[in-house]
């Protein structure tokens, strides 16, 4: 696992390495947070909480899987650092809400549905200038980018065209933070300018859902 984090450290640079760690035990985690990772990753919530319980309080945990309005307050109220699943507008009111609560600020990025896949998550193309400017009225989030998926394809033009459209909107909308690229193509998201990539499989191995 060593060679592996040094390896992905020096190709990375500047750019923010979190560990996508969803189906992995603590023991794992500990693994890696040993070599000198602080930023996790995980996509369900009771799978997330239970880990910011028991793992130390330095981690930075990043949620990104799709997120339901009633399990934001469980997030809330511990230290989430980084929500990078929003895509609605209800979730951002939910968020905003529990925020004011807990009397704290929370750190969000919008995904985008960058692919016209009508499976997948995220806020689309057409309805991010609305959800950016209400995200940007609510009083205790702070919106500091945009996140995305890219397609399911290994047509590497699509993929690296999906992320150059996702700098764009970054620019046009002047934000700081662009997370996208995971194991098979955070190479290509870092060349069209992505500064966080959550990488699971090229750390930990292949997942096993059914533990
Ligand atoms: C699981 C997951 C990852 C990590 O994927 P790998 O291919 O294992 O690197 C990254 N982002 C999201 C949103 C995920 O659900």
């Amino acid at each position: 696992m060593k060679g592996i984090i040094d390896e992905l450290k020096s190709e990375l640079g500047s750019v923010t390495l979190v560990a996508v760690s969803k189906t992995k035990s603590n023991e794992d985690i500990m693994k890696v947070y040993d070599l000198g990772v602080r930023d996790f990753g995980e996509n369900y919530v009771q799978e997330l909480v239970s880990k910011m319980d028991t793992l130390p309080q330095d981690i930075k945990w990043h949620m990104i899987g799709h997120l339901q309005t009633n399990k934001v307050k469980e997030l809330v109220k511990r230290n989430i650092y980084l929500i990078e699943s929003v895509d609605s507008i209800k979730l951002a009111k939910e968020i905003n809400k529990e925020a004011i609560k807990n009397n704290k600020v929370v750190n969000i990025l919008i995904e985008v549905k960058i692919s016209n896949d009508i499976n997948k998550t995220g806020c689309s193309v057409e309805d991010l200038d609305y959800l950016i400017n209400e995200a940007n009225n609510l009083s205790n989030i702070k919106l500091l980018g945009l996140m995305c998926i890219a397609p399911l394809t290994d047509d590497e033009d699509k993929i690296r065209s999906s992320f150059k459209e996702m700098k764009k909107i970054k620019d046009k909308y002047k934000l700081e933070l662009l997370s996208m690229g995971m194991s098979s193509d955070y190479r290509v998201a870092i060349e069209e300018g992505s500064n966080i990539v959550r990488i699971g499989t090229k750390i930990f191995g292949e997942r096993n859902y059914n533990r």
